[in-house]
């Protein structure tokens, strides 16, 4: 484990700890932060003494993305979400803006050490240790999520390696140049390479890569995906949370039994969407805990989510989460009355060994959606199966349309499949 005290702490001493916490970093944003000063004062909140106990931390309002979007616009370019003045901050980073605007997000020594000490509990979780080399096919342009990776692959004392500014043959020449043990990038490039290793004639099994580590995408979390990426890699593959503007929240433990959520570092809680309610099944909401210059308190994640309290295998007292992140809502799409995840459907396409990419057209009819999915298969006669698996796991009849091998658009960061078109081209 990263942390064996916080990471086995009781239900009583681990809700203290987070009180404590959430309390100090409450007192230290009255007054200076406007953003959440003035949002806590709507509410009938005047002061950090306020907040005496759990009751009054559920009267703070949710805060969703929108709102932060919305102040970043009106009070240009970092917005009023600020603890400290501008000096305090050291890095900026964004959002990769795949739903609306990009957000820009600033952090202050601290929360950067902090971030790297989040990412440490992800690396631990998926056992990556000082005697690692890990490699980042990555970048490191403003999306922050390798960054906070690479340092916390630092923090854990591994060897660290930056796999900017090259092509995807480069870095697999020097993956095996340097030993890399562990790789670390979103699951769609980790799929990406294994095609362009086959295409080349690179033998995967040659390098030393025993564990993946993925961020940027919850595609780690499908079981299809997973296994693909395992056979592809002859590796362990491991899901991660995080967020720009929440930072690096989830992780898996060797037991894979859901995703972990760090609570020394974040209080979460799940609602229905409808209601802001209590759930089991629901969106999940966070609070970062090591932030104060920019935190995020009872946030609206948008991640659908199951929660699962139970003991876990590998002594870690931290809540999981069912499945990891079962999709967003804001994706959700109705087709004929069901509701379906563009992640379920990737959760059926990946099981396909012949199909190495696809993508979800949405066509908006009136109220209605209607899906076509698009695959690469070059041969046709492999579409009823496709059709029929879906069918079984979804409940729903989705057209499915074979496309040639290597047509659709290739994903480094953050994989757009779902496109929405506006009227059908061809009828369904
Ligand atoms: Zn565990």
């Amino acid at each position: 484990m990263f942390d064996r005290t916080l990471e086995t702490l009781g239900p009583d001493r681990l809700r203290d700890h987070q009180w404590r916490r959430f309390r100090a970093m409450a007192a230290e944003l009255f007054a200076t932060n406007r953003f959440v000063t003035r949002k806590w004062r709507a509410a009938g909140i005047g002061s950090a003494d306020d907040l005496r106990g759990w009751d009054d931390f559920r009267r703070i309002p949710l805060t969703s993305k929108s709102e932060l979007v919305a102040d970043q616009a009106a009070h240009p370019p970092f917005g009023t979400n600020l603890t400290y003045p501008l000096e305090r901050y050291v890095r900026v980073h964004q959002t990769s803006g795949t739903s609306g605007a990009p957000l820009r997000w600033l952090d202050t020594q601290e929360s950067w050490e902090w971030w790297a000490r989040c990412w440490g509990f992800v690396l631990r979780g998926a056992e990556v240790g000082p005697a690692d080399r890990v490699f980042f096919p990555f970048s490191f342009g403003l999306f922050i999520g390798f960054w906070a990776g690479f340092e916390g692959a630092r923090a854990l004392g591994a060897l660290t390696i930056p796999g900017g500014g090259q092509d995807s043959p480069t870095r697999l020449t020097w993956m095996e140049a340097l030993g890399a043990t562990v790789l670390v990038c979103t699951p769609s490039y980790a799929l990406h390479l294994v095609e362009v290793a086959r295409e080349r004639g690179v033998d995967l099994s040659r390098l030393s890569v025993r564990t993946t580590v993925h961020a940027g995408e919850p595609g780690a979390g499908i079981p299809a995906v997973r296994a693909r990426i395992e056979a592809g890699w002859k590796a362990r593959t491991f899901d991660h949370g995080g967020m720009t503007e929440m930072g690096a929240y989830g992780y898996e433990c060797a037991e894979q039994a859901g995703l972990h959520i760090n609570e020394s570092e974040f209080i979460l809680e799940v609602v229905d969407p409808a209601t802001g309610l209590p759930a089991t099944d629901g969106e999940l909401i966070l609070t970062n805990l090591g932030r104060a210059g920019s935190p995020v308190v009872r946030y609206r994640t948008g991640d659908h989510v199951r929660l699962a309290r139970g003991a876990c295998g590998c002594g870690r007292t931290f809540a999981r989460l069912d499945g990891g992140i079962l999709g967003r809502l804001d994706d959700m799409l109705i087709v004929r009355g069901v509701n379906v995840f563009p992640a379920a459907i990737e959760g059926v396409v990946r099981r396909f060994s012949a199909i190495e990419e696809f993508q979800i057209e949405v066509f908006r009819d009136g109220e209605l959606d209607e899906v076509r999915v698009l695959v690469e298969l070059d041969d046709a006669a492999g579409v009823p199966r496709v059709q029929e698996a879906l069918r079984a796991t979804l409940g729903i009849r989705l057209e499915v349309a074979a496309v040639p091998a290597r047509s659709l658009p290739r994903f480094d960061l953050k994989a757009r499949r779902v496109v929405r078109k506006i009227a059908p081209q061809n009828a369904v």
